[in-house]
């Protein structure tokens, strides 16, 4: 059917209907079908003065499910036109209603006595235990008022027994059973603590919240400000529907405390495990010097920054592998070296034999040749030739076989000298990597500092200048976006194979930042440096980065500057920071140059 808008258009079609269906015209079937034909939405078609009853009605807050669902019951009936169930419905939505009200009254009675019981010192009852229990009561009646007031009530009855504990335990377990297993004892007036207006009531959470809860959470200042927030947003909570949309926040707020309390306890506990490794362990490192250095910078770098859980778990576990692989290649070490020390002393049991034995060959042979001078027969000569035969035989034979063993003994000292020359060089290069970035294996931070006050002051000795250059990869978070952080990590890791390629042994790279890169190019002057900046573009224009089979540019912006005498290193990053800046600015994948001060630029 067509749509009627014209009223007068409607009502003629409603009598023709009405007429048409032989439908008795009764006010009601007019009704019906004048907002069939006109279109009338469901909710408008309920008389204005009904309309308004149920506003009014809808509009009272929700105190308990028992309202709520009383209110929509309410509704219901006046949708459906069922006004002799209206009647009944709504005096009993307004009995409720009443009844609620006197239920929040004793909240501020009951939030001032949880404070209190809070903060009061029970032998039955540790600060760990009533915050369990509250915990679970925020937990499972956070949504219902009037149950969670009646929990609470529980658990502050609970908390004040000094009774024996099993009496407390009972009671606070009976916090979290069935609403119903407990009188309501806030409902009723004449309980401890009686009745109390919404004012008060807000305005003690809100104390409690500021006063008792910000002003003591310090340490945590996000908390701190939570706490704050909802003392300010307690205040403005005016009636049932404010209270719903508040109480989750405040039962969430409670779980981030609890979360936040054990977080710092974790967190001693691993800055105290951690400590006890390094001292345990710095004993053993002491074997060289250089060792301890790296690890012993990694706690002081912890130190220095707020207490962070992340950053103490990974401290922990940088340091253990390095104190493991440490002591593995030591234990190598001790043996290579207990070989190497019983190679030499068979070396000198040897040799002192061969010269003990020659000895006494050598006393033996004066002794022959005594006795061929005094023999005048052949057959005492023959007896001697004998024993000389003999003597010669075994002491060649000893001979033989001490050679033999010397060989095999300097063999064996060969292959520990080898094995600890090895040793020493993986013990080396596992003490570099607490100056490595796990990621790209260029220097990490630390790194970079030390190698650059070794370079400067190996530059301001020798008089050669120190090239400091800083890159900055261009729109490298549209390549992590466009093709997700891993790829984004692999042209990390392609950049700074690409740049140790192709600059020379001596210069070092570094990452310092995100996708920033610090080079240090020891005897190279400025317009070398800025050569070998635009040799790498080029080169990697050349060499791309491969991802899915895929060619991907990677281009950087770079500032280069020159160290100036005496200058610390960081005054000539951030000179070349700035340069670095110029090139994005002016439009990326460039090289611009900064002067050093004291220093007149060279052409080019
Ligand atoms: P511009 O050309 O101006 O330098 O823009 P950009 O996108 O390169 O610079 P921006 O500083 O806006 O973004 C740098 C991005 O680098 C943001 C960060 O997510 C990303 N990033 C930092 N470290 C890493 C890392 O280790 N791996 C990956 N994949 N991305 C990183
Ligand atoms: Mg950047
Ligand atoms: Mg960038």
């Amino acid at each position: 059917m067509r749509k009627l808008i014209n009223p007068t258009d409607v009502a003629r079609e409603t009598f023709k209907q009405l007429a048409v269906r032989r439908i008795p015209p009764t006010p009601d079937h007019y009704e019906e079908i004048y907002h069939g034909i006109a279109g009338t939405p469901e909710e408008e078609r309920i008389p204005p003065l009904a309309k308004q009853l149920e506003d009014t009605l809808s509009s009272l807050p929700r105190q308990s499910p028992e309202l709520s669902r009383s209110l929509d019951q309410l509704r219901r009936c006046i949708r459906a036109s069922n006004w002799e169930k209206v009647t009944e419905l709504a005096i009993r939505c307004v009995e409720l209603q009443g009844g609620q009200t006197q239920l929040a009254r004793g909240w501020a009675e009951l939030i001032r006595d949880l404070v209190k019981q809070w903060d009061l010192r029970n032998p039955n009852y540790t600060a760990a235990r009533k915050q369990d229990a509250l915990e679970r009561v925020l937990i499972n009646f956070g949504g219902d008022p009037s149950s969670l007031n009646e929990k609470l009530d529980g658990l502050v009855r609970a908390w004040g027994e000094t009774g024996t504990p099993s009496d407390g335990l009972g009671e606070a377990d009976e916090a979290v059973q069935p609403a119903s297993s407990i009188a309501p004892m806030a409902l009723d007036p004449a309980a401890p603590g009686g009745p109390a207006s919404w004012a008060e009531w807000r305005e003690s959470l809100s104390h409690a919240l500021d006063l008792g809860l910000a002003a003591r959470l310090t340490h945590y200042p996000e908390i701190a400000i939570e706490a704050a927030a909802l003392a300010r947003e307690a205040d403005a909570v005016a009636n049932e529907g404010d209270l719903q949309k508040f109480m989750p926040r405040l039962k969430k707020f409670w779980i981030r405390l609890e979360l936040s309390n054990s977080q710092e306890t974790r967190l001693c506990d691993g800055l105290l495990s951690l400590l006890r490794l390094l001292t345990d362990n710095i004993g053993e490192i002491i074997v060289d010097e250089t060792w301890v250095r790296g690890q012993i910078a990694v706690v002081q770098e912890i130190m220095a920054q707020p207490l962070d859980m992340r950053l103490i778990y990974d401290a922990e576990a940088g340091i253990k592998e390095v104190i493991y692989k440490q002591s593995v290649l030591k234990q190598g070490l001790r043996e290579a070296q207990a070989a190497l020390k019983s190679m030499m002393s068979t070396f000198i049991d040897r040799l002192g034999t061969i010269s003990d034995s020659t000895d006494q060959y050598q006393q033996r042979i004066t002794t022959y040749s005594e006795q061929i001078s005094r023999s005048n027969n052949l057959s005492d000569l023959k007896v001697v030739l004998e024993n000389l035969t003999h003597d010669t035989r075994s002491m060649q034979l000893d001979v033989v076989r001490s050679r033999d063993e010397l060989v095999e003994a300097r063999t064996r000292v060969n292959e520990a000298q080898t094995r600890i020359d090895e040793l020493e060089k993986e013990l080396q290069a596992v003490s570099e990597k607490v100056r490595e970035d796990q990621l790209t294996g260029a220097m990490n931070r630390r790194g970079l500092d030390e190698t650059l006050t070794v370079e400067a002051a190996r530059a301001l000795r020798s008089g050669k200048p120190l090239g400091l250059a800083l890159l900055d990869i261009d729109n490298f978070k549209k390549l992590n976006d466009v093709r997700g952080h891993s790829a984004g990590d692999q042209a990390l890791i392609h950049l700074v194979a690409v740049v140790k390629s192709l600059l020379r042994p001596t210069d070092k790279i570094a990452r310092y930042g995100g996708e920033e890169f610090v080079l240090l190019l020891p005897e190279t002057d400025l317009r070398e440096s800025e050569a070998a900046m635009l040799r790498l573009q080029r080169e990697l224009t050349r060499r791309f980065f491969l991802h899915n089979n895929d060619k991907v540019l990677i281009t950087f912006s770079a500032g280069v500057t020159l160290l100036a005498p005496g200058e610390i290193g960081h005054e000539a990053i951030d000179r070349a920071d700035a340069a670095m800046y110029r090139a994005k600015q002016a439009g990326k994948n460039r090289v611009e140059v900064e002067v050093p001060p004291d220093t007149v630029a060279s052409p080019g």
